[in-house]
C-alpha cells in the first residue's frame, strides 16, 4: 500500500460539504434499516382494510406462505408489530421458565443482547464466548450441550456487529439428537444469506422486516418447529400476554393475528417477498455474495483490511478495519456530511476501529460503486492516500467475473 507510515491523527475536516444547489440524494447504507424499493412503498400506501376481513386474511396467507419458502420451513410463521429485539425476547418468554438453563453463543453485540434477555427472564445463562470476529465451532457447542442439559441454545446466525456468519447448518447437525431447543437470530441474515430451517434442524428462527426483507422497521416474525410448539404449549407455561405464541398460533391458522397487526407493513412485506420470488431465492443470495465481495475488494484496494475470520464473512454486512491514525467516527460523519451516505461504525468495544456497510436487500452494482467512490473521497480528505479510482476499479473487476 502507498500509505504514509503515520496518517495525521487530527486531519482537518470541513464543517459542511461542498456547496451545491440541491443536497445529494440520501443514501441509506446501514446494516439495517435498509432501502425500501418503490414497489414495496406503493404496496404500503394502499387503503387500510379490516385486519380480520377477507382482503387482509389473503395478504397474511401470502406473507405466511412466501416467508416459509424463504425460511425453508413448512412450520407456522407468526408476525408481530415489533422490532427484532422484541422477537428475541418473545422466543424465550414462550419457551423457558425461570431457572431453566440456557446457552448463548456470544461472538458479538447481538449475542450479548440475547444473553441479557435470557438473564432478564430469570434463566440460568451460560455463555459460550468466542472472540469477536470469529465464528463459533459447532463441536464446542456440542461439548457444552453434552455436559449440561440446556433448555435452549441460542446462536446469532449473522452477527451484524462483527460481519460474521455462524455455521447454523453444522450447529443443527451437532445438536440433532439433543432435546435442547435451537434458536437462531437471523434478523440480519434472512433474505441475504441461506436459511434452511427444517433441513438444518433449527427450532426457532426470529427475524425482522427492516434488513434484507426490504421493508421499513416495525414487523417482527418467528417460525416454530413442532418441538418448539410443544414447549410453547407446555403445562403451566404462561408468562406473557401480547407475545403469547399459543394465541398467535391459533390465530395464524385462520390467517389472522390476535391483536391488530401492522397491516400496511405486512402488505409491503408481501410485495417484497414477491420480488424475492421473481428474482429467485438462489439468485438473491448470489447477488448478496457478489456485491459483498466486490465491496470488500474495493475497500481493500483503498488500503483498508477486512475485519474478521476470512472464511466466515457475511454477505449482508461488510465490516472493515479503520487504518491506524484514522477514526471510524470521522469516516462515518464525513460520508454523511459530504455525500449524505449513511454507514455505521460501532457502539461497542470496536467503536472507532471499524466501519460497517450493509449489503441488504435492495442493493445493486451501482450502489456498491458509488459507495467506493464516496469512501475514497472521504479517506483522501482525512489524509489517507489511495490510488485514484482504485476501489471502484477493483469492485468492477469482481463484478465482471462470472
Ligand atoms: C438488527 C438486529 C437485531 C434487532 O434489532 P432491532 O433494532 O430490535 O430490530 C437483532 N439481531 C441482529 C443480529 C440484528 O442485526
Amino acid at each position: 500500500m502507498s500509505n504514509p507510515p503515520t496518517a495525521p491523527t487530527h486531519a482537518p475536516v470541513p464543517v459542511s460539504g461542498p456547496k451545491t444547489a440541491s443536497p445529494p440524494p440520501y443514501r441509506l447504507r446501514l446494516p439495517g434499516p435498509a432501502p425500501v424499493p418503490d414497489r414495496v412503498k406503493e404496496a404500503m400506501s394502499a387503503p387500510v382494510v379490516n385486519h380480520r376481513g377477507p382482503e387482509f386474511r389473503s395478504t397474511l396467507a401470502q406473507a405466511q406462505e412466501k416467508m416459509q419458502q424463504l425460511l425453508g420451513t413448512r412450520e407456522p410463521v407468526l408476525f408481530f408489530a415489533s422490532s427484532g429485539t422484541g422477537m428475541m425476547e418473545a422466543s424465550l418468554v414462550n419457551t423457558i421458565d425461570a431457572g431453566d438453563r440456557v446457552l448463548v453463543v456470544v461472538n458479538g453485540q447481538f449475542g450479548e443482547r440475547f444473553s441479557s434477555i435470557a438473564a432478564a427472564l430469570g434463566a440460568q445463562v451460560d455463555t459460550l464466548e468466542v472472540p469477536w470476529g470469529e465464528a463459533v465451532d459447532p463441536d464446542a457447542v456440542r461439548d457444552c450441550v453434552t455436559k449440561i442439559d440446556y433448555r435452549a441454545v441460542v446462536v446469532i446466525h449473522n452477527e451484524s456487529s462483527t460481519g460474521i456468519v455462524n455455521p447454523m447448518k453444522d450447529i443443527g447437525d451437532a445438536l440433532r439428537d439433543q432435546a435442547t431447543l435451537l434458536i437462531a437470530d437471523s434478523v440480519s441474515g434472512l433474505g441475504g444469506i441461506e436459511m434452511k430451517q427444517d433441513e438444518w434442524g433449527i427450532d426457532i428462527v426470529v427475524s425482522a422486516s427492516q434488513k434484507c426483507l426490504m421493508c421499513p422497521p416495525g414487523t417482527g416474525l418467528v417460525s416454530l418447529s413442532a418441538h418448539a410448539r410443544s414447549l410453547v404449549e407446555r403445562e403451566g407455561g404462561k408468562h406473557c400476554f401480547y407475545w403469547d405464541f399459543r394465541k398467535a398460533l391459533a390465530s395464524a391458522a385462520k390467517h389472522e393475528t390476535p391483536f391488530t397487526p401492522p397491516t400496511a407493513l405486512i402488505t409491503g412485506l408481501t410485495e417484497s417477498l414477491q420480488m424475492i420470488g421473481e428474482e429467485g431465492i438462489p439468485q438473491v443470495l448470489r447477488r448478496h455474495t457478489r456485491l459483498a465481495s466486490a465491496l470488500r475488494a474495493g475497500c481493500v484496494a483503498l488500503g483498508l483490511s477486512c475485519f474478521g475470520q476470512h472464511d466466515a464473512l457475511s454477505s449482508t454486512v461488510v465490516e472493515m478495519n479503520v487504518p491506524d491514525g484514522l477514526n471510524g467516527a470521522d469516516i462515518v460523519r464525513l460520508l454523511y456530511e459530504r455525500h449524505r451516505m449513511v454507514i455505521a461504525g460501532a457502539r461497542n468495544k470496536l467503536a472507532g476501529k471499524i466501519i460497517r456497510l450493509g449489503v441488504m436487500g435492495h442493493i445493486h452494482e451501482d450502489d456498491i460503486l458509488r459507495d467506493l467512490a464516496q469512501l475514497e473521497d472521504v479517506l483522501r480528505l482525512l489524509g489517507w492516500s489511495c490510488g485514484t479510482g482504485a476501489g471502484v476499479k477493483a469492485a468492477e473487476a469482481v463484478l465482471a467475473s462470472p
